[in-house]
Parts: structure tokens; C-alpha cells; sequence
């Protein structure tokens, strides 16, 4: 009887394990590694309990039921970028840093998992919080040698045949030269239409749409949470939205990418990392809510394509880390170099404004450090802290003193670039068995089509 019982058990369980994956969404955190995780959990634990105690709070996909990591390394670099680790996440093979859905060699393209899905009659969404011809979304739906080409790989947009787009805008659509047709024009010529705000978005009844930020914002990405305006998209308004035009039909496809958590990490900007990564996060609860009512056919994956900055988290040589003071930064850098370009500025006022703006007290080894970076910069040399001086470097200056206010806060960058440590893999509902322990990138599309029963070829 108890046999019986066990085999009508394994009978059901097979049953399930043979059902399909309809609904996918893939979240790219880009440059998001266990340090941005960690971090980010301290902090929301740290502003939870209004105090600077020890703990660890949860990002909405941390505690899924499967979870493992995968390596990043490229075809040419144990670091790879966002093209490369795009196109193993895309495409399941490894490239060339730089090469955006093609070989090492560039002379053969890559079918990605979107087209893939595409073709078996999925619906497919790509969007991100970065201009949508960046490197990571690219990796989906263009084939060019390298990452530059704006202008190709919004042409390869155009033709993609895909049925949603966001992101903030397109870098290049003149072309190098300024002189092409609008690549604006051309997505229209394909049957897309473009709308720039989320209204429009939500009331629009074209089947393939692009949505992009209003002109008057910046189209190279949407700004960084922390500077938000009221009226900035959220991936999660952008998440709502594509999950209501890709729904009908035999199941979709959804990518959604924060572009932002490299950005902030680049510039070693812990305080904007974590709200980029809660931002993310917020995306992902979108998600989750669709997958309480569709638990069978939905397959959530979360993973990233790098580290970005090689963040450690605090350090017992310094009991002080303020994890708390995430919390009272008010601006990123984006604001700290405008203020610093903004002649004529004195040390005085710099030191004021990140005194008001980043939620630290200037210490004597920070007073040292701000002062001798000022000082490089300036012209005229300063005779005392009041002297109204022009900045030059105000980019790099920013991305320094970011770096000090950081490791005050608990996050303690190595570099401003890439790194090659292995990301978090994160996995919910059908098929997400498969993501578990230690996987390569170029794992993770084949996984995917296998949850939706598409043989990869
Ligand atoms: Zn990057």
C-alpha cells in the first residue's frame, strides 16, 4: 500500500516536473555581486530598526528557494564587461569583451534565448533603467562586433520583431557622424510605436512599443534613484507595464536589467547602489506578485552578469562602519561633481556640502585627503579654505571622494572597474530546480529554455 502510495507520488511529482515555464523573467542586476547584496541587506536591516545595530534585512528575491552562483569569466578576460556576460546570459556562449551577440571572431551571430522563445510563440519584453541599446540589453536582440555601434544595434532593434522595449532613451540615433536617418524613424518604419511617458505606455493599444524617457531627460539612462524626481520611471512601474502588454497570449519572455547598481559601483557610490539595488528589488516583487497567481507556469530567475568595484562589506579593523549612514546620503555623485564643477567653489563649501549631502562627519585623515585632492585640482592654488577656485577632474574628484564616504558607510571598493568574482543565481517556480549550486553564465539560457521544454539546438 505504502508502495503504491510512493509510486502515485513520484507519478504526480513527474507530472509537475514536466509541466512548462510560461511566464519568464530574467532580472539582471549589472555589477551586482554578493558584496552589493550583503551591503544592501545591512543597510535595509540598519534603516529597519532605525539604528546602527548588526542584522540583515531581505531584498525580495534573496530568500528564494533555489539559489547558487555562476562564473563570469569571458572568452578573452577572466573580468569580463557587460557585452561579453550579456551574450553568455543571452546567447550561452562566451565572446570577446566588447562583441554583442556574435563570436569571438565576429563572423558568426548568436540566436538568443528571446528569439528562441520568440519563435516558439512567446511574447518578448527587454527593458532596463540604462539607454535600451546599452551592452546588456543588446545582448537579446542585436548582433554587432562591438558595443560602440549605437546606431547598428538600434537598427537590429528595429527588426528584432519583439513586442516591448524600455529603457531611457537611445544613445547614438543620428549615427556616429549625426548625418543617418533617425533611428527613432526607422523603429516607427518597423511597426513600433514610441511613446515617452507611462501613461501613454498604459494607454497605448500598439502591439509592439517602445517606451523611452520624455526628451527634455537624460537618454543615456534614468536618473539615479536617490536624485529621483517624482515623475522618474521605476523599473517597477516599467515592470508593471510590460507585464500587462506581453500577458495575453501562449506566455512571454521578460528581461529586466538594473543598469544602475554598475553605474554607482563604477563610481564607488555605495549610498546610490543600495538604492538602486532595493529599486531592483521592487521590480522583482512586481514579479513575484504575478507568480503568486501563476505559481505552476511561472519561472523567476535573478542573477548578474559581474561584480562591479570589488565591494567588501565593512572590516573588523574599523568597528565604527556606519552602515546606518547609507541612510542619510541625500545625493549621489552625479550631484557631488556638479557641485564641484560649479566655479567658483572654495574648500570650505565643498567640505560643507558633503557634510550636508552624504551623511558623514569629516574626519581629520578625510579633512587631509578632501584638502590635498582639492588642492591638485585647483586653480588658482588656494592660499586658505575660503579661496574661490575653478575644479578641474571633477569627475574623477567625485568618484575619489565617493570611495572615502563609502568606506564609511560600510562598503570598501578595491577598484573602479569590473571584477571576475562569481555572482548570485537566484530561482522561483517552474523549472527553477535547475538553477541551483555552482553554474557558468552560459548555463543560464540553456536552463531557461529547458524550464519552457525548448530544445537548444
Ligand atoms: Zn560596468
Amino acid at each position: 500500500m505504502r508502495k503504491i502510495f510512493m509510486l502515485a507520488a513520484f507519478a504526480l511529482s513527474a507530472t509537475l516536473a514536466g509541466a512548462q515555464a510560461k511566464y519568464i523573467f530574467l532580472f539582471i542586476g549589472d555589477g551586482m555581486g554578493f558584496g552589493a547584496v550583503t551591503l544592501t541587506e545591512d543597510y535595509l536591516a540598519a534603516v529597519a530598526a532605525s539604528a546602527n545595530k548588526p542584522g540583515s534585512g531581505t531584498l525580495a528575491y534573496s530568500t528564494f528557494p533555489v539559489s547558487g552562483f555562476a562564473t563570469t569569466y569571458s572568452a578573452s578576460s577572466w573580468v569580463t564587461c557587460s557585452a561579453a556576460s550579456g551574450t553568455a546570459l543571452a546567447c550561452g556562449s562566451k565572446t570577446r569583451n566588447g562583441r554583442i551577440g556574435m563570436n569571438e571572431e565576429a563572423t558568426q551571430s548568436f540566436t538568443s534565448i528571446a528569439y528562441r522563445l520568440k519563435e516558439k510563440g512567446y511574447k518578448v519584453g527587454i527593458t532596463t533603467s540604462v539607454s535600451i541599446d546599452h551592452a546588456t540589453p543588446a545582448a537579446f536582440y542585436a548582433h554587432q562586433a562591438s558595443r560602440n555601434m549605437y546606431y547598428e544595434i538600434a537598427q537590429d532593434l528595429a527588426t528584432s520583431g519583439f513586442d516591448f522595449f524600455s529603457g531611457a532613451g537611445l544613445v547614438n540615433p543620428l549615427g556616429k557622424d549625426k548625418k543617418q536617418e533617425n533611428v527613432v524613424d526607422i523603429i516607427e518604419k518597423n511597426g513600433y510605436t514610441v511613446v515617452r511617458s507611462l501613461s501613454d505606455c498604459q494607454t497605448s493599444t500598439a502591439q509592439k512599443l517602445l517606451l523611452l524617457q520624455p526628451e527634455s531627460k537624460p537618454q543615456s539612462a534614468y536618473p539615479y534613484v536617490i536624485d529621483k524626481a517624482a515623475d522618474d520611471y521605476t523599473l517597477a512601474s516599467t515592470t508593471t507595464l510590460a507585464i500587462e502588454k506581453l500577458r495575453s497570449g501562449k506566455g512571454f519572455f521578460l528581461m529586466v536589467e538594473g543598469g544602475k547598481i554598475d553605474w554607482a559601483s563604477h563610481d564607488n557610490d555605495a549610498g546610490s547602489m543600495v538604492r538602486e539595488m532595493v529599486d531592483m528589488s521592487d521590480a522583482v516583487k512586481v514579479a513575484l506578485d504575478f507568480y503568486r497567481k501563476y505559481p505552476k507556469q511561472t519561472l523567476i530567475v535573478i542573477t548578474a552578469d559581474h561584480e562591479t568595484g570589488g565591494l567588501g562589506v565593512g572590516n573588523s579593523e574599523n568597528s565604527a562602519t556606519g552602515v546606518l549612514g547609507l541612510a542619510n546620503q541625500k545625493a549621489s555623485v552625479d550631484k557631488l561633481a556638479q557641485r564641484l564643477a560649479k566655479a567658483p567653489v572654495s574648500y570650505s563649501e565643498v567640505k560643507a556640502w558633503i557634510v550636508e549631502n552624504m551623511g558623514i562627519t569629516v574626519t581629520y585623515d578625510d579633512d587631509a585627503m578632501l584638502r590635498s585632492l582639492f588642492a591638485q585640482n585647483a586653480s588658482p592654488k588656494p592660499a586658505n579654505d575660503d579661496t574661490p577656485c575653478t575644479l578641474k577632474n571633477t569627475g574623477a574628484m567625485g568618484k575619489s571622494i565617493m570611495r572615502m564616504v563609502s568606506a564609511r558607510h560600510g562598503g570598501g571598493y578595491s577598484t573602479f572597474e569590473h571584477t571576475g568574482t562569481m555572482v548570485p543565481v537566484y530561482a522561483i517556480g517552474e523549472g527553477s530546480q535547475l538553477f541551483s549550486g555552482k553554474i557558468d553564465n552560459t548555463d543560464i539560457p540553456k536552463k531557461i529554455a529547458k524550464a519552457a521544454k525548448i530544445e537548444w539546438k
